[in-house]
């Protein structure tokens, strides 16, 4: 049966749902179709149950900045009208983030000049050196917002924005150890300094300075189910279980999309939060596109993915601790450990990033019987799926959860992931009463991403800024939201992306009407949550929920 709406979504990770209220605000009737059962893509969560115990656990929203009043993600939740409905609890603002060297420890704390000071005092011989980079970094991510007003001159970040922060560090002559330390932040985007650019690395920072790291209490799964909420509010749907196999094009404009069942929806607007990559070759087709777009997508460098293991034990090993996550670093050159990584090995020394959803919600019933810690510890996967022994990946079909280099692989990942933990932690082995490890495979096989990362295209100064697409493509009517675009990654990219791209197809600046405290949505236009409210429940979308209350 073919349908007709005024706007498809394709994908409802958060760049799809926050382009799709967006829209939905300024009138149009919008359909968000989604493949897995359950609204979120990176931000959703997953629950396990052993003998009557429930454990939970976030796949991409570990902390975001800018949940200040006025920033960034009360601006746009405000504007939609459930500002009010996401309670954003702070990390501890003077150590939201532990660096830990072999011989050395520093505190992470919000607000440039406490951080220039922590790092410089943790390396006194570099104090000048490291001052100017923090100084250079601070200006490029201060002028990168500035830029915007009439009139402003950016000379830092026209000298720097471009360049790759090794060639930062280098005109700066900092060290191996201040390197490190600066840099710390590497794998919220996953490049070595050499390939990544300033603007980004001076971004990363710049989120987190303003107030600190937040946490949405309820979990990760909270801010799609938001979303959803003013959606469907709106006489939108959030449709799951719905994957798209076609996005059509005729004669260079976009018709409609065609469903995994059979049904043609028509409309003349089609916005795909569906990996980009796959979207120019697979959904719409490289015949469809300039040659340059269909090359850009093919050739492009993705960015490293993740392997992440889920654990529960049944000891608070938070108790004494503040609410910090670590980043554990087993040597100072970043460099190499890239190296060996993009050559599909594992590295000598590595990264390993620990967060402790237990500590930053404790109220939160899903996560663990009290007196438990639930944490996830978090590392760079080698590049390509060969490592895994993987010839084809599961979103071309492939099969390989029960192949025993797969099955090796992971379990010596795990094992160094662990050993990383202990180094902090201290040992919580025979403790351990859930383990379980996703790998950039089991992130494709949910979200269909290229190279399994949640971060697109890699982030290096010729996939940035102007290099990266643009949410406006060269088919009429087909807009791209999402980490590949131009906004980037990160639960920031992807919904400020999300309104930016909705701006452009309304013809508003509407970023800045948001941070300018703009109301698209009536709060009273969404209705009151039920006294159960359930955020995995809200995130199936109405068919689907209907279904599983029923
Ligand atoms: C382990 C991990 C930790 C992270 N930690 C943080 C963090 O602490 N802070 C932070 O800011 N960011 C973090 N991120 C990154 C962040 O979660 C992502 O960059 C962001 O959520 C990506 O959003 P997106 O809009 O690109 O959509 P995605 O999340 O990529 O969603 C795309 C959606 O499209 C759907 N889709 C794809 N193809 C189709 C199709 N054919 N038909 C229908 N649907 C389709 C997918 O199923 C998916 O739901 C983390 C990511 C990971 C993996």
């Amino acid at each position: 049966m073919d349908e007709q709406w005024d706007a498809v979504v394709v994908g409802a990770g958060l760049g799809g749902l926050t382009t799709a209220a967006c829209l939905a605000s300024a009138g149009k009737r919008v359909l968000v179709v989604e493949r897995h059962d359950l609204a979120g893509g990176n931000a959703t969560v997953f629950r396990r149950h052993h003998e009557g115990v429930e454990y939970e656990f976030d796949v991409g929203v570990h902390y975001v900045g800018e949940c200040q009043p006025g920033g960034l993600f009360p601006a746009i939740l405000g504007a939609l009208g459930v500002g009010d409905r996401v309670t954003w609890l702070p990390l501890d603002r003077d150590q939201f983030d532990t660096v830990v060297l072999p011989d050395l420890e520093v505190r992470i704390p919000a607000g440039w000049d406490a951080y220039a000071e922590r790092i410089a005092e943790a390396v006194p011989n570099d104090r000048a050196a490291v001052e100017r980079c923090i100084g250079v970094l601070r200006d490029v991510a201060r002028e990168s917002r500035d830029r915007y007003l009439p009139g402003v001159e950016t000379p830092i970040y026209d000298r720097w924005a471009t360049r790759t922060l090794a060639e930062l560090f280098d005109e700066c002559e900092l060290t191996p150890t201040a390197r490190t330390l600066i840099d710390h932040w590497n794998g919220l985007y996953a490049g070595p300094p050499s390939r990544s650019t300033v603007l980004m690395h001076a971004g990363i920072i710049h989120h987190y300075m303003a107030d600190g790291a937040f946490y949405p209490e309820g979990g990760g799964q909270v801010i799609p189910a938001r979303l959803v909420q003013v959606i469907e509010a709106l006489g939108g749907e959030v449709r799951t279980l719905t994957p798209v196999n076609r996005i059509v094009v005729d004669d260079r404009r976009v018709v409609g999309v065609d469903l995994a069942d059979g049904t043609r929806v028509s409309t003349s607007l089609v916005v795909s939060n569906a990996d980009h990559r796959r979207t120019v070759l697979h959904l719409v087709g490289p015949e469809h596109w300039d040659p340059a777009t269909a090359a850009f997508a093919e050739d492009a460098q993705m960015t490293l993915g993740l392997v992440v293991a889920y654990v529960v034990v049944d000891v608070d090993l938070m108790a004494d601790r503040p609410n910090t996550n670590y980043h554990v670093f087993s040597g100072t050159d970043p460099e190499a450990v890239y190296a060996s990584l993009d050559a599909g090995e594992l590295p000598d020394g590595d990264w390993a990033y620990l967060a402790f959803a237990s500590k930053k919600d404790p109220d939160n019933p899903h996560l663990c019987p009290p007196g438990h810690t639930n944490f996830q510890i978090m590392t760079l996967a080698p590049r390509g799926f060969e490592f895994w022994g993987v010839d084809t990946g599961p979103a071309e079909g492939g099969r390989y959860r029960r192949d025993q280099q797969y099955r090796d692989r992971k379990a010596e990942i795990t094992e160094r992931m662990l050993v990383a933990a202990e180094r902090v932690l201290g040992p919580f082995r025979d403790h351990i009463v859930h383990l379980e490890t996703a790998t950039p495979l089991t992130h494709q096989r949910y979200t269909h991403a290229s190279g399994g990362t949640s971060y697109g295209y890699e982030h290096s100064p010729g996939q940035s800024g102007p290099h990266r697409p643009a949410h406006r493509t060269e088919i009429e009517g087909l807009w791209v939201t999402g980490a590949g675009t131009v906004s980037a990654h990160g639960i920031a990219g992807a919904m400020s992306g999300g309104v930016i791209c909705a701006g452009q197809i309304l013809d508003r600046h509407l970023l800045i009407e948001v941070m300018l405290g703009a109301s698209l949505v009536d709060p009273a236009a969404i209705p009151a949550d039920p006294p159960d409210f359930d955020p995995v429940l809200v995130s199936r979308g109405a068919k689907l929920r209907a279904m599983r209350t029923h």
